[in-house]
């Protein structure tokens, strides 16, 4: 966390900033390995305690109280690991869909699952991923997808939401 920030006060400047949102996104869904903990989890084992990048606990808290829903898009090898660490770090009620499988397919696959199962159109969703073939494939099914290169912060957010409205905002210029 930055300068002797608390994890309150980086829930109220995430609230602020998405409060400040021109649109935002229906679904926010996040990349488990190096965008929310900072490890590979499949390099656990079940037993050990995880922990979040400093940051991204007051993110989540932040989008559950303005009601924007979440999901999560991982392909690691170990889904069992990956959601024994979402259930030890109380996570797991935050999120409307878990999408835990290892695929070659770079995630398109979890997406489209994703939409399967709440009806949110790719458009309306925003994505945080360290992967940048992960990026590139979900951007192109029309997902603003955001590269994060020290997990999810503040940093991250700004950008992600920024991404967003300049989407929605070609949308309508596009079909006026
Ligand atoms: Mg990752």
């Amino acid at each position: 966390m930055r300068g002797g920030m608390t994890e309150r006060d980086v829930t109220k400047e995430a609230l602020g900033i998405i409060s400040a949102a021109s649109f935002l996104p229906r679904l926010v869904v996040f990349d488990l390995d190096y965008t929310l903990w900072p490890f590979y989890c499949e390099c656990s084992s079940k037993r050990e305690t995880p922990y979040l990048y400093p940051e991204a606990k007051s993110i989540l808290n932040a989008l559950k109280k303005k009601d924007v829903k979440m999901a999560v898009a991982s392909r690691t090898p170990t889904p069992e690991i990956a959601r024994t660490f979402l259930n030890k770090l109380g996570l797991t009620n935050l999120f409307v869909d878990l999408e835990i499988f290892p695929s070659w397919t770079h995630k398109t696959d979890h997406f489209k699952n994703i939409h399967e199962k709440t009806s949110i159109p790719f458009n309306s969703m925003l994505f945080f991923d360290d992967e940048y073939r992960n990026i590139k494939s979900v951007s192109q099914m029309g997902v603003t997808s955001v590269h994060v290169d020290d997990g999810v912060n503040i940093k991250a957010l700004k950008k992600g939401l920024t991404d967003f409205a300049r989407s929605q905002n070609q949308l309508t210029s596009n079909s006026s």
